[in-house]
């Protein structure tokens, strides 16, 4: 997860999503990879300019892997990028810099908001119901060339306007230099915001941020665990960091793997003399987070649920006193208290109501506040299915890795995925397949830190599934050729893997398990015809889904 969501991985994968679904994925700002990208960033940047004179840019250059505010720096034209030699040893990210962010008492904030990722096949999101805001120090102006300097004025970072004069510690969560981000909604909802869509749209960004991550995640995932036996129940707490800008549009700057749990701050006490305090706002925010994270992952609740399997798939049946059903000897080192209430675990706990201890109820969790952590996936799978197909390409693409342990495909399993979906034809010979996969795995094994092992990486099969598609079904946009040529691989495995049923072999073609991960509704039942691609639910048109609000 670390490696997924360091700035120049996280940039690739929107950038893939950016380029089949522009519209869904323009919450995040244009970004370029340096010093690979530097000439494509000069070229384009020139480009726009000569159409656009009046266009006055700025541009955020953040070192990879970086955090807490470290090495980055604003500039107005390209030729201000510091490459000489810092670049080659440290690889970065630049962005179009948003200047317009929405203001609150003329300071600039971000938000902080928690996202568990409770399992990734199936796809499940949480999202916390409240987050933080983090304030800057100095009031805001536009970029100009005589402030871009001013971290405290441009870098919401906590650890960097903690050491401004002008940093504000609050006992109160709706003032000061850190708020909780319900303070601020009840403030925009105050000034006639809508502020139901703005919750509405941050739901989205993190729901098609995830679905941008979850391909590679998974290529890292099935090296470490193999198929088809359950994995250790893994979980992961993000921290994704959101600007709202002053059309209230909220813009994604980045995601933490290993976002700061702390809920205390420094104070200074004296000059140089610093003194850790309680922080409320962190406090009231983090411990939800971590205490509800630990509700829903409770390992106790899979070992109840694994000795009385019976009683949690049939509803209708009360749970008998446990004496009745088996001698105390051979009870569980489970307290009998949280077996009385079992059905309660099994339900998504995220809208119920506060319990309480006081009317009889014996769950073990009456004692606890109702649960801040919001299921968003799979709640809203419906809506945003459809831009699952990187995911269904990683699917393939994991199916002809081969080895356990292995990211990367080899020429051999490359040729064999374009055999068994019947790829090749008398315009793309074998041949032409190799050379293919020799010129895009080589240049994006020059591009990639990761040089352990040689192949083909999941980003450069998705480069030649984007080409292959293309040529397939020349007259659609993006998204279409390739949900197509999706369609027809996995209509061509399918009746591969039905063949080898009859023939008595067991497992599919390219020695693997079928995935489970596809959508449900993923295996094709006709296959696409070139230029005239089968109706496919996993392409359904976006713009259905998106106007709706998402609660
Ligand atoms: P770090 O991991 O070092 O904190 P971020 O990407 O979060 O790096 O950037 C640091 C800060 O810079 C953010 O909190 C935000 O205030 C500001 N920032 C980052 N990217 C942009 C952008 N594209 N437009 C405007 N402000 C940005």
């Amino acid at each position: 997860m670390t490696e997924m969501v360091r700035k120049i991985t996280l940039s690739r994968a929107v950038r893939i999503m950016q380029n089949l679904f522009p519209e869904e994925y323009n919450f995040y700002p244009r970004s370029w990879i340096l010093p690979d990208e530097f000439q494509l960033f000069v070229a384009q940047v020139r480009m726009v300019k000569d159409g656009d004179p009046s266009w006055k840019p700025t541009f955020i250059v953040k070192p990879d892997g970086g955090c807490q505010g470290d090495g980055i720096y604003l500039i107005k034209d390209p030729s201000d990028i510091r490459l000489a030699g810092t670049l080659q040893s440290r690889p970065a990210v630049v962005q179009e810099y948003i200047c317009k962010p929405l203001l609150i008492d003329k300071l600039k904030f971000d938000i902080r908001l928690y996202v568990l990722l409770k399992s990734l096949d199936p796809l499940e999101i949480y999202i916390a119901k409240d987050g933080l805001s983090r304030f800057c120090t100095e009031p805001y102006q536009e970029p100009n060339p005589k402030n871009l300097h001013h971290i405290f004025m441009h870098l919401t970072n906590y650890s960097l306007n903690i050491h401004s004069g002008n940093f504000v510690h609050s006992d109160s969560t709706s003032t000061g230099s850190k708020r909780t981000f319900s303070s601020i909604l009840c403030r925009l909802s105050s000034k006639g915001v809508d502020i139901k869509k703005v919750w509405s749209d941050i739901i989205s960004l993190v729901i098609k941020t995830v679905i941008a991550l979850t391909p590679e995640l998974k290529v890292f995932y099935q090296s470490d665990i193999p198929a088809g036996r359950p994995g250790p129940t893994c979980f992961q707490i993000l921290g994704f960091d959101i600007l709202l800008m002053k059309n209230l549009k909220p813009i994604l700057l980045e995601v933490n793997a290993n976002p700061s749990m702390r809920i205390e701050h420094e104070q200074e006490l004296s000059p140089g003399v610093f003194e850790n305090v309680p922080s409320l706002v962190d406090e009231e925010v983090k411990v939800a987070v971590i205490r509800d994270t630990l509700r829903l992952m409770d390992p106790l609740k899979k070992k109840r649920e694994n000795h009385f399997p019976d009683i949690y798939t049939d509803r209708k049946h009360r749970f008998p006193p446990v004496s009745d059903r088996m001698p105390s000897s051979q009870l569980p080192v489970v307290r009998s208290q949280q077996l009385t209430k079992p059905l309660a675990a099994k339900e998504d706990p995220s809208d119920s109501e506060p319990a309480s201890a006081s009317d009889g109820n014996t769950d073990p969790e009456a004692h606890l506040p109702s649960i801040c952590l919001k299921q968003v996936f799979p709640k809203y799978a419906k809506q945003f299915n459809y831009l699952r197909l990187v995911d269904r390409m990683a699917n393939l693409f994991i199916r002809f890795l081969g080895i356990k342990g292995t990211m990367k495909l080899g020429p051999t399993g490359f040729r064999t995925f374009i055999r068994n979906c019947k790829l090749s034809s008398s315009s793309l010979s074998m041949a032409a397949v190799d050379i293919l996969y020799i010129d895009i795995t080589r240049r994006w094994n020059s591009m990639t830190l990761d040089q352990r092992d040689s192949g083909m990486c999941l980003q450069a099969f998705v480069e030649a599934f984007f080409y292959l598609a293309q040529r397939k079904f020349k007259t659609l946009p993006l998204h279409e050729q390739v949900a197509s040529l999706i369609d027809l691989c996995e209509y061509h495995l399918s009746l591969l893997d039905e063949k080898r049923l009859v023939c008595g072999r067991s497992g599919p073609a390219g020695g693997r398990p079928l995935d489970s991960g596809s959508p449900p509704d993923a295996t094709p039942s006709a296959p696409p015809v070139e230029g005239h691609p089968p109706s496919c639910t996993n392409s359904a048109p976006k713009a259905a889904h998106s106007r709706h609000t998402l609660s």
